[in-house]
């Protein structure tokens, strides 16, 4: 039996959708939404809704003080009918540990898994069918309460929202080192999949737009000294023909890209070494070959090459090779999630029945 209600309107809001031939990554949005509150202590009964906007306080903690934290996983439907999530547990217990960090109440797992197979069940055919596409699906959670008192939120809302989309793919990333702005310290938020972290990151991201780049690289917030990621990527190295990749340090985001990336690359024959990389080190490195490439990873661009890494003079360095490791990586990943390929580490979740 269906443990959420189905609001009037979805129905007709199906029957209205098609999927349009340009999909880009977020630009779309499916017909329909999940939703859920949390009051006195308790997860209240959800509801599948069509897609639209919600009244929110004004002065809601979220809107007020970035009470707010979310995911981003994909569903994925190559030659089948029924769509499947890629370590969606994984999503959950991140969720779980950034709500921690913010002190708001966790989504429990059966309740994680009931929202994204209510969406992703009731829209699978929906889900575009074409190697690199999905249905990207946005759970978040966030504080209701209105007021200003510096306390938590006493009401939460959990909500997934979704939009088909095609893999977010720029071709060879520009990525502009970023020396004065920071994104996260150690003992922050940084770990956490909280909006507040994007605040903190838009004006370099948009700077180095602007510039004719893709994104930032966010260096550490004590030294400036050591490499942590892109907004909303992990990075590696290759480095002597091994795989480095910035250690967790508390202010990185533990990305499960990045995980699944460590596990293949060493079931593949690489070695994988977890470590604090110095952006020196790292140009030196470039520039003797001894770094003969760069890529970033995430749910949302799966595996992107870096074409080239700019500080803020405007040197360019760029690595000697662009995407064959890469490449190599993101086929072996998305041949599993996309069910092309065997699934030796028990990666991929059928979506439930849908509503
Ligand atoms: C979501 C995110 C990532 C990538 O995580 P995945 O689980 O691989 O999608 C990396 N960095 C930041 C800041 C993120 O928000």
């Amino acid at each position: 039996m269906r443990s959420y209600d189905v609001a009037p309107g979805v129905d007709a809001a199906l029957a209205r959708f098609t999927v349009p031939e340009k999909l880009g990554f977020g630009a779309v949005d499916a017909p329909v939404m999940y939703s859920v509150d949390w009051a006195a202590g308790a997860w209240g009964r959800g509801r599948l809704l069509p897609h639209g906007p919600i009244a929110i306080a004004p002065g809601a903690r979220a809107l007020q003080y970035a009470e707010l934290v979310f995911e981003g996983l994909k569903a994925y439907r190559i030659n089948r009918d029924v769509p499947n999530l890629f370590r969606p547990l994984e999503n959950s217990r991140r969720l779980a540990r950034s709500a921690e960090r913010l002190s708001m109440p966790s989504v429990p797992e059966a309740l994680f898994l009931e929202a994204l197979d209510a969406v992703a069940g009731t829209l699978s055919r929906f889900v575009p069918g074409k190697s690199g596409q999905a249905l990207y699906l946005r759970p978040f959670l966030f504080g209701t309460e209105s007021g200003y008192l510096i306390r938590n939120s006493s009401t939460f809302r959990f909500m997934v929202i979704a939009n088909p989309v095609e893999a977010y793919s720029t071709g060879p990333m520009r990525v502009a080192i970023e020396r004065e702005d920071v994104r996260a310290a150690v003992g922050g938020v940084g770990f956490a999949k909280a909006a507040a972290n994007y605040a903190a990151s838009l004006r370099a991201s948009s700077q180095a737009a602007a510039r004719g780049y893709t994104v930032a690289l966010w260096l550490d917030a004590t030294e400036h000294r050591y490499i942590q990621e892109l907004s909303g990527m992990n990075i590696f190295a290759v480095i002597d023909g091994e795989l480095h990749t910035p250690s967790l340090d508390g202010a990185i985001l533990p990305g499960i890209t990045r995980d699944s990336l460590i596990t293949l690359a060493r079931h593949l024959g690489h070695r994988v070494i977890e470590r604090p990389i110095a952006i020196d080190e790292l140009l030196r490195q470039i520039s003797t070959g001894a770094c003969s490439e760069l890529f970033a990873c995430g749910t949302a661009a799966i595996v992107n090459p870096i074409g080239a890494l700019a500080d803020r003079n405007g040197a360019d360095h760029l690595p000697k090779c662009i995407g064959e490791v890469a490449a190599e990586l993101r086929e072996a990943l998305l041949s599993i999630q996309e069910r092309r390929a065997p699934d030796p580490f028990g990666w991929v979740r059928e979506i439930g029945p849908a509503a």
